[in-house]
């Protein structure tokens, strides 16, 4: 767990007085992916609806969050500061997956997506789409941060180590959906390029298009009857689709 030390800050407020907690917490390594929650959000109770049954020590957490001073003790014996400090995390996790979901965070996720800063779809033959930071669950300390794609509808383990540790709570199992379900217009085109199916003399091979890896064995197709044919194709099939294959070489399509 990270202690709270404004000067390790790497964010535009690096060098105010007086930074506050969730923007520290926001530009800690591995923490680019957050959004500071506004305090007017935070503050409103009913935006925490059920959320004081979760975390412990939630008064002083909140307070952590806020930078408010610290009311009087009510708990015996006394919280120790990393105890207040480890639920002021995951009370954080928690308001952050609420937060993105609502029409302002969608809203500022969207032109982050929109930008690539989370990354692109590691499959060849999604053409480099975009990604979008997802949780398996919705509870904190059951799976890490994956990563969504919306051309190939998986999801990713991110490539880069620094994001191992970050819970999926933070986004939860919704959030992707929700952001299509409220932005369509930002979902990826199968054939965005080529309405009508591509010829390969038309295809560059380097295509930042939509394909399905076709496995061949000298040049023919693995049969779907053998024990590693590519029988979840179909998951991945989509109107007008090509398989992946050379230019150059024969087509079986
Ligand atoms: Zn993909």
């Amino acid at each position: 767990m990270s202690a709270w030390d404004p000067s390790s800050s790497s964010s535009s407020e690096t060098n105010s007085e007086n930074p506050s907690w969730i923007h520290w917490y926001c530009n800690l390594r591995g923490h680019n992916f957050f959004l500071a929650v506004p305090d007017d959000f935070i503050e409103d109770d009913f935006n925490l609806t059920g959320l004081s049954g979760v975390v412990k020590y939630y008064t002083a957490a909140l307070e952590m969050i806020l930078d408010l001073e610290p009311s009087e003790p009510t708990s015996v014996p006394m919280p120790d500061e990393n105890m207040i400090r480890a639920d002021a995390e995951l009370l954080y996790s928690l308001i952050h997956q609420r937060y993105i979901n609502t029409k302002q965070g969608l809203f500022h996720m969207a032109h982050r997506y929109q930008a690539g800063e989370f990354g692109r779809c590691p499959r060849l033959g999604c053409g480099n789409c975009a990604v979008l930071p997802v949780g398996r669950f919705d509870q904190t300390g059951m799976d890490t941060m994956k990563l969504y794609c919306p051309r190939c509808i998986d999801i990713y383990h991110p490539p880069d180590p620094v994001y191992v540790q970050i819970d999926g709570a933070f986004f939860g199992s919704s959030f992707p959906h929700m952001l299509f379900k409220t932005f369509p217009e930002l979902l990826p085109s199968i054939n965005r390029y080529f309405p009508k199916p591509p010829t390969h003399a038309q295809v560059p091979f380097d295509a930042a298009d939509y394909w399905v890896y076709q496995p061949k064995i000298f040049g023919f197709r693995v049969h779907a009857s053998a024990p590693d044919s590519p029988k979840m194709q179909w998951r991945r099939w989509r109107s007008g689709t090509r398989f992946l294959e050379h230019p150059s070489g024969p087509s079986y399509a």
